[in-house]
């Protein structure tokens, strides 16, 4: 019977285990440790690879409806048992019950999306001679780790396409969110083949003992461009296939002919949603200097109204940063817009609590050159630039390391199309932001990823191309 208040345990071969380490988790709205997750030790590490390496060859030949099958049934689990895992997320994460019940329901959407995705055989030539056709073969354990962002979500990501596609897996969510994703094992423990999804949980030192470890065909890793590094360096020792999904400091271009009032709020939450703690988030608003006094004072009236909060409180929209080291990097940029003497509006003055709470702070105009806009906050810090020469805002839209994703906001499609094609990112969203869809490739342009996920090209690397040349 599934138990959301029990003790927390990793799932190693279809078995719940602890460990003889824990680690503390911490509530982002207290400040307080309210759990401890199982440490996982390299021998537990050794052991979850070794099952998943035993699972495989069945698991590979186990015909892909079937598994499809066994993904929809770990949705539905998803599904039914939405309620209780949204409020412990909240508890680890901070964000409002509705935000994370959300992401629990979408992760299942997602999953069954996922099922209905066939790799392709492609057939380059079926004559009297020969038939040459390529099919898509699965590559062993996969090594998945996830950042605490969204830590359902992206986790799903990784899952689902590799076990569609014949793979097993070894996943590990981050150290500041383990305990949803070590439920959500928990709950899927019975649904696939001891073995084929394991789910572990660990300090610091367990991420650079998977990347490391020789078991592993391949890494799918979400997190920073910083660690991006690492973990490709990682990698390279065993080849391993990789995937990087990283930073953004993704920019929003507003023209002048957009209806203010119409756009503010999608704007806002294009920014703030999730406390600014989504990757694609605008980090950077470039708006014309013709609607600029209008959508400032609109951004900042909805400021006002947001109630940002412990998200277990009635009425709170925004939760507090997730944890003590991002709320740190926050408060540190924070400071810096202070000392550099930037006009900040709403918000600025840091609570005095021991929650990881940051206000809504827009920062008026600010130098291109200054850390609030040069850095990706991941807190709710957003720099609002005036510009007045369409070129010149594309050239400092583009003019960063990062290339994730970016908004255009115009009443002329013809017009917005033309910046989209040219903004150097892998997403880009017209008078609209943060919609992403299984079926529709993501992938980080510049440091802001290596490979893709989702849509077929995402499903595909987690695969090898086969060749198979026969004479007749
Ligand atoms: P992070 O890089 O600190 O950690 C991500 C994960 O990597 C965690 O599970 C962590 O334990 C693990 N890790 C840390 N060091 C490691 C190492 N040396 N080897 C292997 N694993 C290691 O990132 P974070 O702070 O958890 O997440 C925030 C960052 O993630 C932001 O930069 C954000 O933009 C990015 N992000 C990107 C996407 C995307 O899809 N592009 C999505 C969400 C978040």
């Amino acid at each position: 019977m599934f138990d959301i208040t029990s003790e927390f345990k990793m799932m190693i071969g279809g078995q719940s285990v602890g460990a003889t380490k824990t680690i503390d988790v911490f509530n982002p709205s207290t400040g307080e440790v309210f759990a401890q997750a199982p440490d996982c030790s390299r021998e537990q590490l050794d052991e979850a690879i070794r099952v998943a390496t035993k699972a495989f060859p069945a698991w590979k030949e186990t015909p892909i409806n079937e598994r499809a099958q066994l993904l929809v049934n770990a949705a539905e689990l998803l599904e039914q048992h939405a309620d209780q895992l949204a409020s412990l997320f909240t508890r680890e994460h901070g964000r409002p019950v509705d935000g994370t019940k959300a992401e629990i329901l979408g992760a299942a959407v997602w999953i069954k999306m996922v099922a209905q995705m066939r790799p392709p055989v492609h057939v380059h030539e079926d004559s009297e001679a020969q038939r040459v056709e390529t099919q898509y073969v699965p590559l062993g354990v996969i090594c998945a780790i996830s950042p605490w962002n969204f830590p359902v979500n992206l986790s799903i990501w990784k899952i689902a396409p590799a076990l569609l596609t014949g793979n097993t897996i070894v996943l590990k969510p981050s150290p500041f969110t383990p305990l949803c994703m070590l439920k959500i094992g928990e709950l899927l423990r019975d649904v696939f083949p001891a073995g084929v999804l394991n789910i572990i949980s660990g300090g610091d030192d367990l991420g650079p003992w998977m990347t490391s470890h020789p078991g592993f065909a391949k890494i799918s890793f979400t997190g920073s461009s910083e660690t991006g590094k690492r973990v490709m360096a990682s990698a390279a020792k065993d080849l391993k296939r990789l995937t990087l999904e990283l930073g953004g400091n993704d920019a929003a271009i507003v023209l002048p002919d957009v209806n203010v009032d119409e756009i503010a709020a999608k704007i806002f939450f294009g920014a703030f949603a999730n406390t600014s703690q989504i990757c694609v988030a605008t980090k950077r608003l470039y708006v014309h200097e013709d609607v600029y006094d209008a959508l400032r004072d609109r951004l900042v009236a909805i400021a006002k109204m947001t109630k940002v909060g412990d998200g277990s409180e009635q009425g709170t929209v925004l939760g507090p940063i997730q944890n003590k080291r991002q709320y740190e990097r926050v408060v540190d940029l924070l400071e810096s817009a202070k000392s550099d003497g930037l006009k900040l509006l709403q918000g600025s003055d840091i609570p005095n609590s021991a929650g990881y709470f940051i206000p809504i702070t827009i920062v008026d105009n600010p130098p291109e050159s200054s850390r609030v806009v040069q850095e990706e906050a991941f807190g709710p810090i957003l720099p609002m630039m005036k510009f007045s020469d369409v070129d010149e805002v594309v050239r400092l839209a583009n003019d960063s390391e990062y290339g994730l994703a970016g908004a255009v906001w115009s009443a002329d499609t013809e017009k917005a199309l033309s910046i989209a094609n040219a903004l150097e990112t892998g997403t880009v969203w017209i008078n609209h932001n943060l919609n992403l869809r299984p079926d529709t490739p993501f992938a980080g342009h510049k440091h802001s990823g290596f490979g893709v996920e989702n849509g077929m090209e995402g499903l595909l690397e987690y695969t090898a191309p086969k060749s198979i040349y026969l004479a007749k």
